[in-house]
């Protein structure tokens, strides 16, 4: 009696146990299961480059999943503000999110590694450091703790210095300049006299408008001609010293990703990845033509920025992710390895990528 007892309560925990488990059962009925997930993201559904490679991403998840996991996307503001995404998807408002990691530092100091820090690593860099030299591994540990699983999920290529109403032909033009200017590129520059503004992509054409700022970096020739920013600057300089390669995440709620089948999982990761080439692969056929058209139809006065503050920048950057490092025990884990991967680099592009450009042009 005391045996049958014993095994009909075990049944019956094992049923609450399988009820329970119900969410994660799906996985065995993965030929039928589906889902509707909801995308929020940090840019304008038709924001050329970042928004159409959104679009493109949930379309191939569609098609490769035949319609068993579909994306909703609610760009921009539709449903979160842009700077709210990766609270959104943190906590289940939405299952899925793009956006830039370097956007929540208050969340961890160590976000900015994961999409660009100043004079950091190039978009092929970036690609072998996540990928291959443990970089992805460290940004997956981090984002455990805010329930979000991170991929990389886009690159802009190196960016451009940014657009200003004056000439910046030394260190004393940067002082007392409003700049658009985000993460840490933005921080460098306010300790050089800058007074940094953090605002979306968005709003940067009517602030500079109004004049509530004087200054500021969106992305590089394609995004910038979007924005219409020409009209609104004069100057254009380069390089991009700020986002030398940035890396867009796709962030998916942790309960979200372990409902869904094997096969889903993968069609998510390999979707991303495929976005995370191909974003590159747009931004660098395309801002050729925008750069000529900006150049020879608008007239852009195109200008490099002086070497004496690119070497301040460089200086200044080197310290601020020195400080960086030594406030967090992740951003420090995070910054050796970035670092390490980067000495390593070095030697390799200074036989590789630099002698090539060199010798081609
Ligand atoms: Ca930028």
């Amino acid at each position: 009696m005391k045996r049958r007892q014993l095994i009909a309560a075990g049944s019956a925990a094992a049923a609450v146990a399988a009820c329970a488990r119900a969410p994660q059962a799906t996985p065995a009925t993965a030929g039928t299961a589906r889902f509707r997930w909801t995308m929020v993201t940090s840019w304008p559904a038709d924001l050329p480059g970042l928004g159409t490679a959104v679009a493109r991403l949930a379309g191939m998840i569609g098609r490769a999943s035949a319609g068993r996991l579909e994306i909703d996307i609610q760009a921009g503001n539709a449903l979160v503000a842009p700077f709210e995404v990766f609270d959104a998807v943190s906590r289940g408002r939405a299952e899925i999110g793009h956006s830039a990691a370097y956007y929540w530092k208050s969340k961890s100091p160590a976000t900015p590694y994961f999409c660009s820090v100043p004079f950091g690593l190039n978009a092929q860099e970036m690609n072998g450091w996540l990928y291959h030299g443990g970089g992805l591994e460290l940004w997956r540990e981090l984002y455990a703790r805010f329930a979000l699983v991170p991929f990389p999920c886009g690159n802009t290529g190196v960016q451009m210095a940014g657009w200003f109403n004056r000439e910046i032909t030394s260190l004393d033009d940067l002082r007392g300049l409003k700049m658009r200017i985000p993460g840490l590129g933005g921080e460098v520059m306010s300790r050089l006299g800058v007074t940094q503004v953090n605002i979306p992509g968005g709003e940067i054409f009517s602030a500079l408008q109004q004049g509530a700022i004087d200054a500021a970096e969106w992305v590089g020739p394609y995004n910038d001609l979007a924005f219409g920013l020409h009209r609104v600057a004069k100057y254009c300089y380069y390089p991009g010293w700020q986002e030398p390669g940035p890396t867009l995440e796709c962030i998916v709620n942790q309960r979200a990703f372990d409902a869904l089948p094997d096969d889903l999982k993968a069609i998510v990761e390999v979707c991303c990845r495929a976005i995370n080439d191909d974003m590159l692969a747009d931004y660098t056929a395309r801002n050729q033509d925008a750069l000529k058209q900006l150049v020879e139809v608008h007239k852009v006065e195109l200008r490099r920025l002086p070497d004496p503050v690119l070497a301040a920048l460089r200086e200044q950057s080197r310290q601020l992710l020195e400080e960086l490092a030594a406030s967090d025990a992740f951003a420090r884990r995070v910054h050796d390895s970035m670092h390490a991967y980067r000495e390593r680099i070095l030697a390799w592009a200074a036989v590789s990528e630099v002698p090539y450009y060199q010798a081609r042009s």
